[in-house]
């Protein structure tokens, strides 16, 4: 079979048999998949027909440590050679679980120390607004149980995490959502006071938020907003949720994207960067005030687990890949290599009409699509579907962002890429630039 038939083989059974998640599904059955992914090494993918491109948003913000690391492969094998799975559940226990929870409470920052292990990031939002709302109950006050979120932010699609989710469309696709979920401007640390002041402290659980907003762009917050939040959630007595799910384990600079700003949560959700997606897990860390309050007050079960819940072979991985992480510096090289990627694309902005913002920290970096630089004037059509299009042509994969007023594209390679890859991203997205300059700007 030439890789022609096989592409075209598996682009059938694709369309018949395999529902995409947030995918066009329409498109997807008139053209199938755009790549058949086969392998993978460092910032590169390939795929059936031998194309190699860079892999400029470590698939879903979550191959830090790269593709194709023979160690990750090695302690998954291992563990699972040994003892591929036994439960967490009451008080069995497994060794890779209890020293994943003993690293991730060193690496977390100030007091966060205990870790309740997930599938995923919706899961470990779903927990973490559970486990707010039910120390409330424990600490005698259940009529704390609001959870306030921001506009714009995304959280997962549990039905917890959808609700609160701020990016409307991901809460408009289902008709019945999750209740005691509100949303306060995700600029303003005043808009989340009146919010809190207006509801009532009292019926208020947790705040959550997105160090940096990712799914909705790669949108940091202002100076200093995260120090006024935790001192308004000091003040009403309301538990702060830092989801760090995109933000975990180097992808900002530091190991946390909340270590940057000033400010220590209550509880910290994670998933994705903490096996590098080598394997499935998320978690939620808690602080020791809040793990000794569970201790004191809770003599029932904690009636919260997934079966997947410290899941051996995975833990395994992710010791394996904090250890990568940590040997190789590799939140170092995010701090490094994201500079370099920003100011390579603030030249590209000086050089061209069409970029209007460049924004980000680290290695999650967002592009603003503009018809005019100098008065900030939107295309009448979104142009960052024609762009990211144009980077796959070249041998680029990046995403982008629509919703709202956006007309966005967003990076994150892997926390390994080098110095001359950073420049390729650059040059590729400069040539889709002029591309869109000379084909598109014209028209209009
Ligand atoms: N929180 C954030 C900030 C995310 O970016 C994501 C996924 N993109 C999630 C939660 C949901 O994680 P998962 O897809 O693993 O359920």
């Amino acid at each position: 079979m030439t890789n022609e038939q096989k592409t075209q083989e598996l682009a059938a059974l694709d369309k018949a048999h395999f529902i995409h998640p947030t995918s066009p599904i329409k498109q997807q059955q008139e053209h199938g998949p755009s790549f058949i992914f086969t392998e993978g090494k460092g910032v590169y993918l390939k795929d059936t027909n031998g194309n190699k491109v860079i892999d400029g948003m470590s698939s879903l913000w979550n191959v830090n440590a790269g593709h194709g690391r023979k160690e990750l492969a090695e302690a998954a094998s291992e563990q699972m050679k040994t003892l591929a799975f036994t439960s967490s559940f009451s008080t069995f226990s497994n060794e890779p679980a209890i020293r994943l929870a003993a690293k991730i409470a060193d690496l977390s920052p100030g007091e966060l120390s205990a870790v309740f292990f997930t599938s995923g990031g919706s899961e470990a939002n779903d927990t973490a607004y559970k486990l707010a709302r039910h120390y409330w109950i424990l600490k005698g006050k259940p009529e704390k149980k609001k959870i306030i979120s921001r506009n714009n932010s995304y959280h997962g699609v549990a039905m917890g995490a959808t609700s609160a989710t701020g990016l409307k469309p991901f809460r408009d696709f289902t008709n019945s959502l999750a209740p005691d979920f509100y949303f306060a401007n995700s600029q303003s640390a005043a808009s989340f006071r009146h919010l809190v002041e207006q509801e009532g402290p009292e019926t208020i659980a947790a705040f959550i938020a997105e160090p940096i907003q990712g799914a909705g762009g790669v949108h940091p917050a202002p100076e200093n907003y995260f120090k006024e939040i935790r001192q308004i959630c000091d003040e009403y007595g309301i538990l702060f949720i830092a989801d760090e799910v995109i933000t975990g384990f180097g992808r900002t600079g530091t190991m946390f994207g909340m270590e940057q700003e000033g400010a220590e949560p209550d509880m910290m959700c994670f998933a994705k960067g903490v096996t590098s997606g080598y394997a499935p897990l998320g978690g939620v860390v808690l602080s020791k005030k809040m793990h000794n309050d569970f201790k004191k007050l809770s003599d029932g079960v904690l009636l919260h687990g997934y079966t997947y819940s410290g899941h051996p072979m995975s833990c395994a991985v992710a010791l394996e890949n904090i250890e990568i992480i940590e040997k190789e510096g590799l939140q170092e090289n995010a701090a490094i290599r994201g500079k370099e990627l920003t100011q390579g694309f603030k030249a590209v902005q000086a050089r061209r009409n069409t970029i209007g913002e460049v924004r980000g920290k680290g290695l999650m970096v967002g592009l603003e699509i503009v018809k005019d630089q100098g008065s900030q004037e939107k295309f009448p059509t979104k142009q960052a579907p024609f762009l990211i299009a144009e980077a796959a042509k070249r041998g680029l994969i990046c995403r982008s962002v629509v919703f709202g007023e956006q007309d966005a594209l967003v990076f994150a390679p892997p926390l390994c890429i080098t110095k001359e890859e950073v420049e390729k991203v650059i040059e590729i997205m400069e040539d889709c630039i002029v591309a869109l300059e000379e084909q598109v700007l014209k028209k209009y």
